[in-house]
């Protein structure tokens, strides 16, 4: 076992990492996951992402110890996150008279996280939540900063909350079945956060890509203790710098509406945070740093996984329309202005784009 020590020092929420085999020994957990030892004796509602392989989850509920726990399987990926979902976790736990002292434990990816940690905000009107993540990108990103939720009527994370887990249990040993494309979609989330931090990050993380690419569990480990320390100062600042996270979503998340659950999220990252600084550097705001940068990790990502592009102008128009983040209706995005040095006009770091600006996005889109 190995444990790396304080990796998110600014953070509230302890982030606990295992490697090398899933050796859980009594003692460590004692130590290092105080509330999951504390909670023992108490029920545990362990929700388990199909996805995962049933070895992986045995040898993760062995290790865990639990006195008694009930077990819950979540479909998983992005068709889970749905308001029915959620409803028929909150009845099964009736079912089983779960009350105010089950502790719930969510293992899965992203998708499964969000929507069991928004059952765990609301059941009895709050469990305490340990996270498992087992995808790249729910290891350094999802699981970490509280927001969870699920997606309504196609505009996603519409209805959520932030809640944060109690404690994060991270083992890159879990990521040893995920395919190239799961692997390059966390990647992608770890180089925008390495983009808001510094061009060391930035140098570091194009220096070890391809290790953590080919699971190097140490260079894995580093990176994602880098990503969620930024993660963690931006969340812990204000509400504000906490949009700076949004850089190359707006793009984003129109993009993976008109492409379907087909495309992961952090290929669709890599193409928005490309896109987006192309539309930041026509408006001189975005400098050329950063452009090549999001280009350097759009090649990286996108040409091993291109997309389908089967849609027009008129959609990509009314999907950005209603995108949540939008301010006085119009589509707007968080912009990265130099490496490290995120984009804030007039006090706010989430800018609203002319139409015309929409447009030439598309148009580049189309290009690629
Ligand atoms: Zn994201």
């Amino acid at each position: 076992m190995h444990v790396l020590q304080n990796p998110v020092p600014s953070s509230s929420t302890p982030v606990i990492f295992f490697s090398r085999g899933f050796a859980f020994q009594k003692e460590s957990c004692r130590l290092k996951m105080p509330l999951l030892s504390s909670l023992r004796a108490a029920p545990s509602l362990l929700c388990l992402d199909q996805g995962v392989p049933l070895l992986d989850l045995q040898r993760l509920k062995d290790s865990l110890q639990l006195h008694t726990a009930f077990e819950y399987g979540v479909l998983g990926g992005e068709r889970v996150k749905t308001r029915e979902a959620k409803a028929a976790l909150e009845d099964w736990s009736l079912s089983k008279n779960l009350g105010a002292d089950t502790c719930v434990i969510g293992v899965g990816g992203g998708a499964t996280l969000d929507l069991v940690a928004f059952f765990a905000a609301t059941y009895a009107r709050g469990l305490p939540l340990v996270l498992v993540p087992s995808t790249l990108l729910a290891m350094a990103d999802a699981s970490f900063g509280g927001k969870c939720g699920v997606n309504v009527q196609g505009i996603k994370n519409m209805v959520g909350t932030i809640y944060h887990p109690q404690e994060i249990i991270i083992n890159v040993d879990l990521l040893h079945t995920l395919s190239s494309q799961q692997m390059a979609s966390g990647m992608t989330e770890i180089a925008k956060h390495a983009l808001l931090d510094s061009h060391q990050f930035v140098e570091q993380l194009f220096s070890s890509w391809d290790a953590c690419l080919h699971h190097d569990s140490s260079c894995l480990e580093q990176v994602i203790a880098q990503s969620l320390a930024v993660k963690a100062r931006l969340c812990a600042h204000s509400k504000d710098t906490r949009h700076f996270l949004n850089a190359g979503h707006t793009v984003a998340h129109a993009l993976e509406a008109l492409e379907g659950p087909r495309l992961p999220h952090g290929i669709a990252v890599a193409v928005g945070l490309y896109v987006e600084a192309m539309v930041g550097m026509r408006r001189e705001v975005v400098a050329k740093d950063v452009v090549d940068a999001a280009r350097d990790i759009f090649l990286r990502v996108v040409p091993d996984h291109p997309l389908s592009g089967g849609w027009d102008l008129g959609d990509w128009k009314q999907i950005l329309a209603h995108d949540k983040k939008n301010v006085g209706g119009r589509p707007s995005v968080a912009w990265i202005q130099t490496i490290g040095k995120p984009y804030i006009l007039n006090g706010q770091s989430t800018v609203p784009l002319e139409w015309v600006e929409v447009e030439h996005a598309y148009d580049l889109l189309r290009s690629l």
